[in-house]
């Protein structure tokens, strides 16, 4: 039988192991620059470990990766991975350079439950969640993978998959990420996005420190219960009050992604909805025109609309921006990652 992958372990799941060897508190951080600062494939290389910890440690783990089974280069310079994980299940993971920021988008799941009607994630269902080694190999392979002198500055949770239904796995990854020993990013540099699940967003204030996104896309119950089923759990007014308390919680504003679909989510009804739920929140609103892939439902906005759209909240005095997304040849972006043919 295959040894459990240490990268598997939480930071205190982690520490008690070290402490059950007998090594002081300080080998378990000693551990974890090991395996995320210096990357190490080995026990062996974990020279200021005693050398007994090192050949326990070996005989109880192992030290996972992920197989990169193939990978695709956008014309906009985005480098699409196609990872296999040790049952033969594969995730996608994109990295995306913007001017001085290189960042890496990281599936949570194989698959996804929730259902998106736009996404092509959502037509996988839910394979299983990632674990928190699966998780966190991606940015490792995915370094491994970068040219001399590259350094990935920024991790968004928006492949595959729902982080908030993972929960307990992406926050104990955020933990290690954010570790001064084990990955150092800081709070800015991290953004976990969700389709709305009210309840783990209020707990999310109280777990994690990075950035919260969330994937809004409409403001109206009728519209948003058709492209997104999570709406019919957890309607506008409940998803409103979770985004509420969390920014009374973290004193953050919540990045509010508004997936534009031409004629249905871009009107001046709509612009009048989506001022209505931001009313009392504090948020910044990113416009994404959709993104179409062969048989998509949806059609792209024109650009004219986009523009329209966007004049009528800056005129409101909202904080809104227009993305293009990167990878659009590859299938790299937003709501285009699975693993299936296409
Ligand atoms: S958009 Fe996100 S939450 Fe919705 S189905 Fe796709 S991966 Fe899942």
């Amino acid at each position: 039988m295959s040894k459990p992958d240490i990268k598997d372990l939480a930071l205190q799941a982690l520490a008690e192991t070290v402490a059950g060897l007998g090594e002081k508190p300080y080998a378990a951080i000693q551990t974890i620059s090991w395996l995320y600062r210096q990357r190490a494939a080995s026990f062996e290389e974990m020279t200021n470990l005693a050398q007994k910890v090192r050949q326990r440690l070996a005989q109880t783990f192992s030290i996972g990766r992920l197989t990169l089974e193939e990978e695709r280069r956008s014309a906009d310079g985005s480098r699409k991975f196609l990872f296999k994980l040790n049952d033969g299940q594969k995730i996608e993971s994109v990295l995306m350079p913007h001017k001085n920021r290189l960042t890496l988008c990281v599936s949570s799941q194989v698959g996804c439950a929730m259902g998106c009607k736009f996404c092509r994630t959502a037509s996988m269902g839910l394979v299983r969640h990632l674990t928190q080694g699966e998780i966190l190999e991606q940015v490792l392979a995915a370094q491994r993978a970068l040219e001399p002198g590259q350094k990935i500055t920024n991790i968004v949770f928006m492949g595959m998959g729902e982080p908030l239904h993972n929960y307990d796995n992406v926050i104990s990854s955020l933990k290690i990420l954010r570790h001064p020993k084990g990955f150092g990013f800081g709070k800015k540099q991290i953004t976990v996005s969700t389709s709305g699940l009210a309840k783990a967003i209020e707990k999310f204030g109280e777990d994690a420190d990075v950035k919260l996104a969330l994937s809004l896309n409409a403001a109206s119950d009728p519209f948003r219960d058709e492209i997104m089923p999570v709406n019919k759990r957890y309607p506008l007014e409940r998803l409103g009050r979770a985004c509420r308390h969390y920014n009374d919680l973290t004193r953050q504003a919540i990045t509010m992604e508004y997936v534009m679909f031409a004629g249905l989510n871009d009107r001046p009804e709509d612009v009048k909805q989506l001022c209505r739920f931001l009313s009392n929140l504090k948020a910044k609103i990113n416009l994404i025109p959709y993104n179409e892939y062969p048989g998509s439902p949806y059609r792209r906005p024109t650009e004219a609309a986009v523009r329209r759209f966007h004049k009528s909240l800056a005129d409101r005095h909202f904080q809104v921006n227009i993305r293009y997304s990167k990878g659009l040849d590859i299938l790299g972006a937003c709501g285009q990652l699975a693993t299936g043919p296409v």
